[in-house]
């Protein structure tokens, strides 16, 4: 091996390594912080819990080292990326923007993430691919924040595809991506998975009757997925299952069902079993 290749194989592990840690710190912050949370809102958040069955010690441990795993795939992506990046295939900027730029760069980051993840979902829950792929994460039936990353090796490859693929998708469109912009798609990302996984509803009352609200996700919509299967693939926004007809039919229901019980114990019934 020549100094040069001794040079830029110590370049690709330092980014690595760069990498894994703002995948591991985002994983590591999110689901903490959400959990403190959690156990800070005490009796308050508690009659907020959506499911009855309880997350058990293994379902921790497997759903943490598994994200660590996760973690390291997202890291293989980004020098994929980067690499991309040397080689002019994709392209992005760490320069100047404007606020602009910014906010609807993360916007469409966002949509067009909602809309992969979705159809990547619904392909991944087909019968000839799920035992292979989605099995392990839906081996949280009762998903805890730490779940939020609990993937086979083959989702976390296909869930980490995406940022290259949006980012090989606008340069061929000849636009610019905002480094920051991808950096608050990530954040975004993470903090939303998260929640989705808190196994409490943390949205307020009324929140799926209203007009506008209606379409952001919650807790109990992704936790449906988790314990009754093939409805509610979306992933931040409810418009994807409610146009192809997936959206659990008890959603609102159950909803309301888990935001109105403040004040009250959980005793024998939860709004799912
Ligand atoms: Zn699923
Ligand atoms: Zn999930």
């Amino acid at each position: 091996m020549n100094a040069a290749q001794q040079t830029l194989l110590s370049k690709i592990g330092e980014h690595m390594m760069h990498a894994m840690y703002f995948d591991l710190s985002r994983y590591l912050i999110a689901a903490g912080v959400l959990t403190a949370i959690l156990w800070a809102g005490g009796r308050w958040l508690e009659v907020r819990r959506i499911q009855n069955r309880r997350a058990k010690r293994q379902d921790y441990t497997r759903e943490f080292f598994s994200s660590i795993r996760t973690v390291f795939f997202f890291g293989v992506t980004t020098i994929s990326t980067l690499v991309m990046r040397e080689y002019g295939l994709v392209n992005f900027t760490i320069q100047e923007f404007s606020i602009l730029t910014l906010a609807w760069q993360t916007a469409v980051m966002v949509i067009a993430h909602d809309a992969y993840f979705y159809w990547m979902h619904r392909g991944l829950h087909h019968r000839k691919l799920f035992k292979a792929t989605h099995l392990h994460h839906h081996k949280s039936r009762t998903p805890t924040p730490w779940a939020a990353y609990s993937f086979s090796t083959w989702e976390a490859i296909t869930e980490a595809a995406f940022v290259p693929l949006f980012l090989l998708a606008t340069s061929l469109l000849g636009i610019t991506y905002v480094g920051f912009a991808i950096f608050l798609f990530l954040w975004h990302m993470i903090i939303r998975n998260v929640i989705g996984h808190a196994g409490i509803e943390i949205y307020p009352r009324g929140w799926v009757d209203n007009r506008v609200t209606q379409w952001w996700n919650t807790t109990t919509h992704h936790d449906l997925h988790h314990s009754s299967g093939n409805y509610n693939f979306g992933l931040y926004f409810t418009w994807w299952d409610r146009w192809m007809g997936t959206e659990h039919p008890r959603y609102k229901q159950e909803f309301r069902k888990v935001t109105s019980r403040q004040g009250e114990t959980v005793t024998g019934e939860a709004a799912v079993n």
